[in-house]
């Protein structure tokens, strides 16, 4: 389908009001500790400044009216954007200016008089509540800040918030559109979940099988195999009757994981499980370790990582596939004693990808993975996407792609 975006679009003498994600993690002095998602969306502020346009940058920044202070008020100076201001203009060489209140009458006169060529940064919209209400008024009055809508916030784009998806209501078709990285993140899930050349696997890890259910679900129907590791394989073991000790498991996802199993045979989709694990003594980074069958843990025991036999079965169907697509660590790969399983299924996928396959890479832990083993470059694409990845693969259309889509 065709993706509408910047890139087409000449934006001399528009003012561009984009929805970024800015949502960046902060330390105690509120020094950014991970610049990435400013840094993803610099190619399009930079494309509309070319152009000759002027633009209002919208993010939110934490959960300010849920994360409360202990005296049960908002913490304003600590969910403040101001705090990136400094660093955003230095990656985009422009000095950006702060709006405040992001429908303030200051905000308002500032967007209003704002020059070719200059950049401002709203306050967080997250400190109205209108904002996840997704309030019309709230969404009209943001709208009044530029002629154009651009959206690049991909990793809110399955909420269906006032700034990323009521907003587009205010905007003729023509006048709204995906920003670079929205567009590269629609391009290339839709590589895995549209046209993927077979075979293709996907390689789900993660704690909890309950968030990863609906995606099996709809992978089943598409995925020629599908890889599970991590604490969730875990109820696919005891759904079978096996002994797991004391791992992972969800007792209530028991019949889904049979039913799973079932319907993935019946579609000629083949679930991989570890066949042997890492298992612990307890659940810390100096416990007793040893390898052990999954299909029979000790009481008292865990799987904290998958094994060596599990590494290679996994490595064996990475190797021959021609499309990847990987969510959730194999292990608890935060602590050293475990992360063999998670490293070398991110080598085998960038084995994979030398060899010619497509591979994607998201999810917060993964994307973490990844780096930490430095071969984020080595794989085709990593998205920016947790939830928003999550729900796109579960095969739900997302508020923020169909409010500029249509
Ligand atoms: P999720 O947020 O569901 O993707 O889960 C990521 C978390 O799962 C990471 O913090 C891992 O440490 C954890 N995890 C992975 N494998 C296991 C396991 N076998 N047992 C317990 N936790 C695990």
């Amino acid at each position: 389908m065709d993706i509408k975006t910047v890139d087409s679009y000449d934006f001399s003498g528009h003012k561009a009001l984009i929805r970024v994600d800015f949502n960046v993690p902060l330390d105690k002095q509120y020094n950014i500790t991970d610049d990435s998602r400013i840094k993803a969306a610099v190619p399009t502020i930079k494309k509309i400044l070319k152009d000759g346009g002027a633009v209002i940058l919208m993010s939110h920044l934490g959960r300010p009216l849920k994360k409360l202070k202990e005296d049960g008020t908002v913490d304003y100076e600590k969910h403040s954007l101001k705090h990136v201001l400094k660093h955003t203009s230095e990656l985009l060489g422009v000095e950006v200016k702060f709006g405040g209140d992001c429908i303030g009458e200051e905000a308002f006169k500032m967007s209003a008089s704002l020059k070719a060529g200059e950049v401002m940064l709203l306050e967080n919209l997250r400190f109205y509540k209108e904002e996840e209400k997704g309030d019309a008024a709230f969404s009209e009055k943001l709208s009044k800040h530029g002629d154009v809508y651009v959206n690049d916030a991909f990793g809110t784009a399955h909420r269906a918030h006032a700034s990323t998806t009521i907003v587009a209501n205010y905007y003729p078709a023509d006048r709204k559109m995906f920003g670079y990285l929205m567009a590269a993140e629609i391009k290339n899930a839709d590589k895995v979940i549209l046209q993927a050349e077979k075979p293709f696997t996907a390689i789900l890890g993660g704690a909890k099988v309950s968030d990863k259910m609906l995606i099996i679900e709809n992978l089943i129907a598409k995925a020629d195999y599908i890889i599970i590791g991590g604490g969730m394989a875990y109820t696919f073991f005891k759904a079978q009757g096996y002994h797991i000790g004391s791992s992972l498991a969800e007792d209530d996802r028991l019949e889904t994981a049979k039913e799973v199993i079932a319907k993935a045979e019946a579609k000629g989709c083949k679930i991989v499980l570890p066949v042997d694990s890492v298992i612990a003594d307890k659940f810390a980074a100096d416990a007793n370790s040893k390898n052990c069958d999954t299909t029979n843990i000790p009481d008292g025991w865990m799987g904290l990582d998958i094994g060596e036999k599990a590494i290679v079965d996994f490595r064996n169907v990475i190797n021959k596939s021609k499309t990847i697509l990987w969510n959730g660590p194999m292990g608890v790969f935060e602590m050293e004693k475990f992360q063999a399983g998670t490293k070398a299924v991110a080598e085998a996928v960038a084995e994979a990808t030398e060899n010619g396959a497509f591979s994607l890479v998201g999810g917060g832990d993964s994307v973490a993975a990844v780096n930490q083993f430095g071969l984020a470059d080595k794989v085709s694409y990593v998205s920016t996407g947790g939830g928003a990845l999550l729900e796109y693969f579960e095969g739900k259309e997302l508020p923020g792609i169909k409010a500029i889509r249509g």
